[in-house]
């Protein structure tokens, strides 16, 4: 019996289980079936068609797994879009929250989110707000989540209706049976995105000529608005085209979970919302990336390629809380390696990526939520944060300070903790 290929085999069989790999695994059980179609020695015939059985059902089970859990390969699934109740699962998890969402596809288009903030902010001090989110999830019900045929009457249809009050937002809604799977949805996208904000006399013209007195002087204003920012600091040019779902080669076969933005070396990168560093470090595709995750645990943003030598901003480290809008490190093109701080991708660029986690065991794994951020990055252009460098430290800093009430809340609540720890 020849040994060496079983060995080889079996070696195959340890490395392929964690990857999923179905088509592989597929054309591996064709090979096998003719080995043992052709063989001899019925010794050898049965050990092979041990392996052909335990490969078919290795393959069957990472297909049931896959298909019941979204993993990356259900992106090509589109019916969780149509059926969003379908999407949510029903067993209980580790943090005992049972019905939690666990696939979104975000395809709202920036045109229908630039609609949706102006009848937020235009309402917002009115008797009559409208939420832009909600607005976004009834038009989400409308579509079934596809905004491709999105068009501006149909929005203000609804938005008028509230505004002229005809009609409530609980009425219009009411009847709605995926209403509450939209809004949830959104809101874990959208949710950190408008809001309070207060915003600080000019800290950088005492050390930047460039910048007048004049923009300097005055006491901090409280406004209510947009308060994310576009990833990429103000007057850095870039491009960029709807690259979600791509697929790529290192590694093994997988999909583009993210949207590259191609720049300069050395770009200033912004945090697009506040909240705390979760991972700072090398990553064998992500190269220097830094993975920053919102307040309220939603949302996981991820920067990566980040410059080689000088990637981040040096004041960072885990659980740094950031404010969006700071510059949080520097465009660049090192990952693909397995070795710390190499250029090893052809093309300069961000990488920016948004992770979904309604339940923390969706953080890492088969029941990972990326969504398209193409269209978010071309909503946050209109907020793209000015930047200066230090030219002693060669760092960058922004130049308005931001007053973000939901950096102090958090304070707050971490410094309440450390203190009840201590006691
Ligand atoms: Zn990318």
């Amino acid at each position: 019996m020849d040994f060496i290929p079983f060995l080889f085999r079996l070696m195959y069989f340890i490395q392929a289980i964690p990857h999923n790999l179905i088509p592989v695994n597929i054309y591996f059980t064709n090979i096998l079936l003719i080995l043992v179609l052709y063989m001899k020695s019925t010794f050898s015939k049965l050990i092979v068609s041990i392996e052909l059985i335990t490969l078919m059902g290795l393959a069957a089970l990472t297909w049931y797994q896959s298909h019941n859990s979204s993993s990356l390969l259900s992106l090509l699934d589109h019916s969780a879009a149509r059926q969003p109740a379908a999407s949510r699962n029903t067993e209980s998890s580790d943090s005992g929250r049972a019905d939690f969402i666990k696939w979104v596809d975000f395809n709202v288009t920036s045109e229908a989110m630039n609609d949706a903030y102006q009848y937020d902010l235009k309402s917002h001090d009115t008797d009559t707000p409208i939420d832009w989110v909600s607005l976004l999830a009834v038009m989400g019900v409308k579509y079934g989540g596809d905004f491709k045929n999105y068009k501006s009457s149909d929005m203000s249809e609804v938005a008028d209706k509230i505004l002229n009050k005809e009609s409530t937002l609980e009425e219009i809604t009411k009847d709605m049976k995926y209403f509450d799977y939209y809004n949830e949805a959104y809101q874990a996208v959208l949710g950190g995105f408008v809001g309070e904000y207060t915003i600080l006399p000019n800290s950088s013209a005492q050390t930047n000529p460039d910048i007048t007195t004049k923009e300097n002087e005055g006491a901090a204003k409280t406004a209510y608005g947009l308060k994310a920012f576009s990833p990429i600091a103000k007057g850095f040019p870039y491009t960029d085209y709807d690259d979600f779902g791509t697929s790529r080669s290192f590694g093994f076969r997988r999909q583009h979970l993210g949207h590259d933005m191609m720049g300069q070396i050395g770009t200033p990168i912004i945090a697009v919302e506040s909240g705390y560093v979760e991972c700072l470090g090398w990553n064998r595709y992500g190269g220097w990336r830094i993975g920053i995750r919102s307040f309220d645990q939603k949302r996981y943003y991820y920067y990566a390629h980040l410059r080689q030598n000088f990637p981040y901003n040096k004041s960072l480290k885990e659980g740094s809380v950031v404010t969006a809008g700071d510059v949080i490190g520097y465009m660049g093109h090192t990952g693909y390696s397995d070795k710390e701080n190499v250029n090893n991708i052809d093309i300069i660029h961000l990488h920016f990526g948004m992770q979904l986690i309604f339940d923390e065991s969706q953080k890492d794994g088969n029941g990972e939520i990326w969504i398209s951020c193409y269209e978010l990055t071309r909503f946050l252009s209109q907020n793209r944060c000015e930047a200066v460098k230090d030219e002693a430290t060669k760092e960058w800093h922004r130049i308005q300070d931001l007053i973000d009430p939901a950096v102090e809340n958090y304070k707050k609540i971490s410094n309440k903790n450390k203190i009840t720890k201590q006691e």
